[in-house]
């Protein structure tokens, strides 16, 4: 079966077929990098993670190019009030740049942590103001800028269909919304170049043919992925809140210039709630990975949790919900570790996880096979090498897994394990209590618990 993917343009579920036969473009818009991110922030990337799997298991070579915002991103989207880098420098006391330098750090390591795979390419606005600042002159030169006593606009009345992708009423937003007289003239257009404040000078700021500032905070998405995967590319990916403005804007640009909306597929992580809500990196009450670390989870346990929802639904964040998503990590980790390597996947398994997969990204029911395949009675070896094909999507690292709190089992246990798992399976359970007394007597404590039966040394002193 193809792939098939959720494309935001159309609103359907459609098959994905790429544009160049030798690579997938795909462009994710990255962090915004004047605090750490959030763990809402981190399930998007999670989200793209798994599209970008699920495009290697089904053969494509990725190119996966993912920015890093580090000026330009305005306080509101509505192109008002600070830029986020200034005012995070004066939150930290340290320079806007410090900062950028800081939190991509930081970045990196929940990145890493998460078990992500790494871009083709990581690419930082503020490397790419020429490209920005000559995309706008391209933008100004085919009628489409104004000016105005704080920057460079972009008139969104040109195009009749600015807004498509979050089906915008336009017309309702323009009568609903006051603009200042002498700013920009109408609720929808946006900034593409905005002037250093009169008298003052910025952190960072540089010259354009238009005067001393810094550009906004869309142009920097429309012109880097151009440069790195052209004005045609297969898939742009965010959050589901970049929908009505940053991506909506990135298209009008980008149609502007090169008479394309950059990507044939849009597609768009559904957010992270907590109980309070919406997550917001500008609330200043987030939770970080570390924050999750600190209270014993592991990361590849948050990684799972994200894989137990759709990622075109709300997941709601809570403790109980990461607990129990640590659990099945556990869980699944220790079977893991006790089945030998060496074996063949198991066909029909792998053609239904796949399925799912396929099936926009349907993680909640590819991970509903892959416990089935757990729980089979499938030869341990074939267990073994099915995950690992599931494994490819799912990132949970497993074969990487070192359990260092159980010792690891003698092969002669791990058979009578998995035979008395068996015989549990199938209700023998005369033949599962003999084959555990035939592991105690070896020196090996058997505890059935809901995930499975747990082993460990009998301590001599017992
Ligand atoms: P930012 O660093 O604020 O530019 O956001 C980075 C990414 O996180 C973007 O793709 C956002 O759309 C996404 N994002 C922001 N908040 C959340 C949330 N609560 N849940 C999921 N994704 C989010
Ligand atoms: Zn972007």
């Amino acid at each position: 079966m193809p792939l098939r993917l959720y494309d935001t343009w159309t609103r359907t579920v459609r098959e994905f077929t790429p544009i160049h036969p030798d690579h997938v473009g795909l462009y994710c818009c990255g962090p915004t990098v004047y605090d750490h991110a959030h763990i809402g922030n981190l399930r998007t990337y999670v989200f793209e993670d798994v599209l970008r799997r699920a495009l290697v298991l089904n053969g494509y070579n990725v190119r996966h190019v993912v920015n890093i915002t580090d000026v330009g991103h305005l306080v509101s989207d509505a192109d008002e009030g600070e830029d986020k880098m200034e005012k995070g420098s004066r939150r930290t006391g340290e320079s806007a740049w410090a900062i950028a330098e800081r939190y991509t750090a930081a970045f990196m390591n929940d990145w890493r942590a998460l078990n992500l795979l790494e871009p083709a390419l990581w690419c930082r606005a503020t490397d790419h103001i020429a490209e920005q600042i000559d995309f706008i002159a391209e933008l100004e030169r085919n009628g489409f800028t104004y000016r105005t006593a704080d920057g460079v606009y972009f008139d969104t009345s040109r195009q009749d269909d600015y807004g498509y992708l979050a089906r915008l009423d336009v017309a309702g937003l323009q009568a609903g919304k006051r603009v200042a007289p002498g700013e920009k003239q109408r609720a929808t257009d946006f900034a593409l170049w905005k002037f250093s404040p009169p008298g003052a000078t910025r952190q960072m700021e540089w010259d354009s043919p238009w005067g001393r500032g810094f550009p906004g905070w869309h142009i920097e998405c429309s012109a880097m992925s151009a440069k790195y995967l052209s004005p045609w590319f297969d898939i742009h990916c965010g959050g589901e809140d970049h929908i009505p403005v940053h991506h909506s804007n990135e298209i009008a640009q980008t149609q502007a210039r090169y008479g394309t909306r950059l990507a044939n597929f849009w597609m768009h992580g559904h957010f992270l709630l907590l109980d309070a809500g919406k997550m917001s990196k500008s609330g200043g009450d987030f939770l970080r990975l570390q924050t999750l670390s600190e209270r014993g989870n592991d990361p590849l346990a948050y990684r799972y949790l994200c894989l137990s929802a759709h990622y075109r639904s709300s997941l709601r964040f809570s403790e109980a919900a990461l607990d129990a998503a640590q659990a099945a990590l556990d869980r699944l980790r220790r079977s893991y570790a006790r089945w030998p390597q060496g074996g063949k996947p198991d066909a029909a398994s792998v053609a239904r996880f796949k399925a799912e997969v396929d099936h926009d990204l349907n993680l909640p029911r590819a991970l509903a096979v892959l416990w089935d395949v757990v729980r089979s009675d499938l030869p341990p070896a074939t267990r073994r090498a099915s995950v690992d094909c599931f494994d490819v999507v799912l990132g949970l690292g497993l074969a990487d897994w070192k359990d260092v709190d159980t010792p690891e089992l003698p092969a002669e246990i791990a058979a009578l394990a998995d035979q008395r798992e068996r015989a549990r399976a199938a209700k023998q359970w005369s033949e599962a209590d003999r084959l555990r007394d035939v592991m105690t007597a070896a020196g090996w404590l058997v505890e059935d618990s809901a995930g499975g039966q747990v082993l460990r040394l009998r301590d001599q002193t017992e």
